[in-house]
C-alpha cells in the first residue's frame, strides 16, 4: 500500500517532468491571420527627432532603452495598440507612435491584448503576473505616450476595392483550411507511427 511519502515523492516527480508542447498546423489559426494583417500593414521610419521625443516621453536614455512595460533591457519595439482583433486589422500600423521598445517576454504575453488590461491582468507573463513593482508609474507614462499625437489609422476597407478585400480573406481562410486538412492526415501518419514503436 502507498505510503503519503510515496504519494509525495510522485507528485514531486511528476512535477518535475514536462512535456514539450508540439506545435500542430491546427495550432497556427492565430499566426496565419497575424502574418495576413502584417502582410498589409505599411511600416513608417521615425526620424531621428521622433525617437529622440518618443524616448523621452518614456523617460529613457538612448544608451540605455528598457521595456515600457516592465522596465527589462528592451530587444524590440512593441505595437502598443494591437494591429490585429477579432482577426481583422484594427487598423494601427507600424509608426512611432503606436510603437514602443518591449522585451521579447512582453511582447510575447502581451499578444493582441489592449496593453493596460494585459498589464494589469493575471497573465502569468504580464507586469501583474510577475508581480513587479512600478506598474503604475509605468502605466502613467505610457499614458502620455498616447497623448504625444494621435496614431494613424488606416481605414482599409474603404481604401482597398471590396472585392480584393474579401479575396485577401478568402485566401486566409483557405490557407487555414488547408492546413487543418494537413493535420488531419498527419494525425494519421502519426498513429501509423505511434503503433510501430515498441511496447514497454
Ligand atoms: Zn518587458
Amino acid at each position: 500500500m502507498a505510503t503519503s511519502n510515496d504519494d509525495t515523492r510522485t507528485r514531486l516527480l511528476m512535477a518535475a517532468f514536462r512535456m514539450p508542447s508540439i506545435q500542430t498546423m491546427r495550432s497556427r489559426k492565430t499566426s496565419i491571420t497575424n502574418a495576413f494583417v502584417s502582410a498589409i500593414i505599411p511600416s513608417i521610419r521615425p526620424s531621428v527627432d521622433e525617437i529622440a521625443e518618443a524616448l523621452a516621453i518614456l523617460r529613457m536614455e538612448p544608451s540605455d532603452v528598457r521595456c515600457a512595460y516592465c522596465g527589462d533591457k528592451s530587444s524590440e519595439w512593441d505595437h502598443l495598440r494591437p494591429l490585429v482583433v477579432k482577426r481583422r486589422p484594427t487598423g494601427f500600423i507600424s509608426e512611432i507612435a503606436n510603437l514602443v521598445p518591449s522585451c521579447g517576454k512582453c511582447n510575447q504575453s502581451k499578444g493582441n491584448t489592449a496593453w493596460r488590461d494585459w498589464m494589469l491582468g493575471k497573465a502569468k507573463l504580464s507586469p501583474t503576473g510577475r508581480g513587479l513593482p512600478n506598474i503604475a508609474e509605468r502605466i502613467s507614462r505610457l499614458e502620455a505616450y498616447e497623448r504625444w499625437r494621435a496614431p494613424i489609422r488606416v481605414e482599409f476597407e474603404s481604401i482597398v476595392p471590396r472585392e480584393s478585400w474579401d479575396h485577401y480573406w478568402s485566401l486566409c481562410e483557405q490557407v487555414i483550411d488547408d492546413m487543418r486538412r494537413c493535420q488531419e492526415f498527419a494525425d494519421k501518419l502519426r498513429a501509423q507511427v505511434v503503433d510501430s514503436l515498441p511496447r514497454t
